[in-house]
């Protein structure tokens, strides 16, 4: 509450980005990365002219790497900036290109708050319309203070239909708003499950959780993303399922998301 009252630090924009997109969730494991990152594909294939990039912020657990299949050390500009690594046209940062897949990071507080830092400031974009941010999931300290460090357009928060995660993520909105980053919308994602056998429906999280949250919000729900095995399998891949099966529905509901946001 003192921190607050003494008024947010200034913001200060990432170099070359117009626009950040911030994807968060309240909980892990609710398809927050798997968002992210079909979202970043979802807007470049809904408008080719666009540059998109991608950062992964999720120091904890970095999927980025994973799920774009990327690996290796970024190199140095001249200004002693990392270059992004690249794939599907997307420039991409991540801890993960930075230390070793199974190395544990045990992170103190400030360390973490440098790592952010440097993840943040010194990267060479190059000229990006979206810079979409994969968010640590929750809202403590390193949430808050991306929010605080730069602008944000605006935040998509990713939840399951489930009332436990949809409490969490109703925490994740007021955080956006209590530092005055807009919330655009929800993603209600696994809200059903399809038996490929027998096409009978299955909502295993509950149906419309999402959609009652967002009303109680006041904001709306930008797309509902089934549980699908297509969507497990394409990210385990790292051909995330918007390039591998973009004539899929599961292609095309994250679409939606995209020319929602
Ligand atoms: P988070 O970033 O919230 O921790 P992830 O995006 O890593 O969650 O997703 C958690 C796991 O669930 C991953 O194995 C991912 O492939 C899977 N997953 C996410 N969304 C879906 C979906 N709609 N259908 C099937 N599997 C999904």
């Amino acid at each position: 509450r003192a921190h607050m009252a003494r008024g947010l630090p200034k913001q200060k924009p990432i170099a070359g980005v117009k626009e950040v997109i911030a994807v968060a969730s309240g909980k892990g494991g609710v398809g927050k990365s798997t968002t992210a990152v079909n979202l970043a594909l979802g807007l470049m294939a809904n408008d080719q002219t666009k540059t998109v990039g991608l950062l992964d912020a999720d120091v904890y657990g970095p999927s980025v790497p994973k799920l774009m299949n990327l690996r290796g050390n970024p190199e140095l500009t001249d200004n002693n900036l990392m270059r992004p690594l690249m794939n599907f046209g997307i420039p991409c940062m991540s801890m993960g290109f930075l230390v070793e897949d199974t190395a544990p990071i045990v992170w103190r507080g400030l360390m973490v708050m440098s790592a952010i830092e440097k993840l943040l400031r010194q990267v060479d974009w190059g000229s990006l319309d979206y810079l979409v941010i994969d968010m640590p999931p929750g809202t403590g300290d390193v949430q808050l203070s991306i929010t605080q460090n730069i602008p944000i357009a605006g935040a998509v928060i990713v939840s399951t239909p489930q009332d436990i995660a949809l409490i969490d993520a109703h925490r994740g909105a007021e955080m956006f708003r209590k530092v005055n980053v807009p919330v655009l919308g929800l993603v209600q994602n696994m809200s059903v499950f399809q038996c490929p056998k027998c096409n009978h429906q299955t909502h295993i999280f509950g149906s419309d959780g999402a959609r009652e949250l967002a009303r109680t919000l006041g904001v709306e729900v930008l797309g509902d993303i089934p549980l699908h095995l297509n969507i497990r399998e394409t990210s385990d891949k790292g051909q995330p399922v918007v390039v591998s099966s973009p004539d899929s529905p599961e292609a095309e509901a994250y679409r939606r998301v995209a020319s929602a946001v």
